[in-house]
């Protein structure tokens, strides 16, 4: 078994509710279990700043999946939720994005897998739910989660309380 960090993002149709149930759909993917999640956050749109708000968040899951396992498994989750890319816009509003942050401690440049994820170091609406469940956790290359937050501007991404 592995430990894996999820990343997620929505920001079209209800974006929390998606967020949320994609959560509790990670719990039900084979071979795996959700061991815990942070809360939502809002972010400003980034990439292309023409589109609504982001709803994030980060889950923890033990898995038996195999890396590209679990991102095929993420990718079929997206189509659940509905996600249709459009390959003329990069970075464009998203239904759900759910995204492999780190496997473990490997390091891993395959073709469609890149981990850990290549902007995590540097993406604020990451950091932030990843320091909030796991302050500790060593993200290779990079250091610990809870000294690289400190070297990214926050200002805007906002938890969820409800
Ligand atoms: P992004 O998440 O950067 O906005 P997409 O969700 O459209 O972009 O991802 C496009 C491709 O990125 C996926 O089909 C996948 O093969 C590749 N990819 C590479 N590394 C990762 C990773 N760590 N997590 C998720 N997808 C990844
Ligand atoms: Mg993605």
């Amino acid at each position: 078994m592995a430990r894996a960090w999820v990343g997620l993002g929505a920001n079209l149709g209800d974006a929390q509710a998606t967020v949320s149930a994609a959560i509790e759909a990670l719990d039900g993917l084979v071979d795996t279990a959700l061991l815990r999640a942070s809360l939502l956050y809002a972010t400003p749109a980034w990439g292309n700043e023409d589109q609504p708000p982001f709803v994030n968040a980060v889950a923890c899951v033990e898995t038996a999946l195999p890396p590209l396992d679990l991102l095929d498994a993420l990718l079929a989750l997206e189509a659940r939720f509905g996600r249709v890319r459009d390959p003329a816009v990069h970075w464009g509003p998203r239904q759900l994005d759910l995204d492999v942050l780190l496997y473990g401690e490997q390091v891993l440049d395959l073709p469609r897998l890149k981990v850990p994820h290549p902007f995590l170091h540097e993406r604020a609406f990451v950091l932030l739910p990843l320091a909030e469940i796991d302050p500790e956790l060593m993200v290779p290359g990079h250091g610990r989660v809870r000294d690289i937050v400190m070297r990214v501007p926050t200002s805007g991404i906002v938890p969820i309380r409800g």
